[in-house]
């Protein structure tokens, strides 16, 4: 048997970290509901090492779709699907 230390307990704060850290990131929380988790954040070192790791992953996706668009038959595809969207939704 491998010894390991125990697993910390996940408390309602840490729940919700893990449910609006994306939110969070964007701010596109209620600025008490961001005070509150950043407040948790400040207090709890696992739920601050995934926001850590939640925000590089974000900023590599970022700077990702800037240097690489999609390729012009995909693009041409979501063009298409937007056009045919919209004029649907024009007829209602
Ligand atoms: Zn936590």
């Amino acid at each position: 048997m491998i010894d390991q230390p125990p697993e910390p307990a996940l408390t309602p704060a840490c729940m919700q970290v893990l449910l609006r850290v994306w939110d969070y990131l964007d701010g596109r929380l209620a600025p008490e509901e961001m005070q509150s988790l950043r407040t948790h954040l400040d207090e709890c070192a696992p739920c601050l090492r995934y926001e850590l790791f939640q925000a590089s992953y974000m900023k590599a996706m970022a700077s990702r779709r800037a240097t690489r668009g999609a390729p012009w038959h995909i693009r041409a595809k979501v063009t298409d699907m937007l056009d045919s969207a919209m004029a649907e939704a024009a007829e209602l």
